[in-house]
């Protein structure tokens, strides 16, 4: 059985933490050593149980804790060669490489990468795979490609971004170009798009979906929450087969098992 549990989700930190029966591995730890071992003591994890950590992309909200943790639990970082080409690798020990595109296991889990398109220097996504369960991991995305909907398809659990509200955006005191770049085509995703893609997915055995990576000043989780729920009602898609959930800032979210 694979279980998720998103420990902090949002442009001040990103963690998620995936486990099945013998493996357990996090996906991002943008925020403190600290704090990510805080959250993992909460759900009965000691962290030098943890068997890797997937990185997505540079950005700080996704690697501020890699130091730490690579360094005091030597937990092995797996990234792709472009983006290790700008971490700071001498600070981060047990350096794994991945070619995005190509699976690879982490112990029994089998981790597929696919490329987003976000202003980092080679984002990318992940399914993980635990036998014959698939879930799915897409965040700071600018737009849904193609790609991304290919990949998605068949997984019955998806933490997705839903990163903005347009109104909220366009109102706010961000200055131009930064309201440009969230909302740009390699920034990231709107309440809405996020309601759209994912009421495509749910014609391919999407069963939950939780709503990760708000902004914290152009967002509310009532509204990401209700902009996708509306997504969904308005394409006739009954909430019986299909649960949204939205992950919380600053701790964990409940386990999901799948
Ligand atoms: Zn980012
Ligand atoms: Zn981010």
């Amino acid at each position: 059985m694979l279980k998720f549990c998103s420990l902090y989700s949002g442009s001040s930190g990103n963690s998620l933490y995936v486990e099945n029966n013998d493996t357990k591995i996090l996906v991002d730890a943008g925020t403190s050593g600290k704090k990510i071992i805080e959250a993992l003591n909460s759900l009965n994890v000691d962290i030098s149980e943890i068997n890797g950590i997937l990185v997505t992309h540079e950005h700080s909200d996704h690697t501020l804790g890699l130091p730490v943790l690579s360094k005091k639990y030597n937990i092995p970082v797996y990234a792709n060669e472009k983006t290790w080409s700008v971490l700071p690798t001498d600070k981060i020990k047990n350096q794994k490489v991945f070619n995005t595109n190509e699976p690879f296991l982490i112990g029994d889990l089998k981790i597929e990468p696919f490329p987003i398109p976000h202003d980092a220097i080679a984002p990318c996504g992940f399914n993980i795979y635990s036998s014959n369960q698939k879930i799915s991991i897409a965040t700071d995305i600018g737009h849904v490609t193609p790609t991304i909907v290919e990949n998605l398809k068949n997984s019955s659990f998806l933490l997705l971004e839903a990163n903005y509200e347009p109104k909220i955006l366009q109102a706010s005191p961000y200055p131009y170009y930064l309201k440009r770049r969230i909302a740009g085509n390699n920034g990231h995703l709107s309440n809405e798009t996020a309601g759209k893609l994912i009421t495509e997915l749910s014609n391919y055995g999407l069963k939950h979906v939780m709503l990760g990576h708000l902004s914290k000043e152009n967002n509310f989780p009532e509204l990401a929450y209700q902009t996708v729920l509306n997504e969904l009602t308005a394409k006739n898609i009954s909430l019986d087969n299909l649960e949204v959930s939205v992950a919380s800032r600053n701790e964990p979210s409940s386990v999901i098992n799948i």
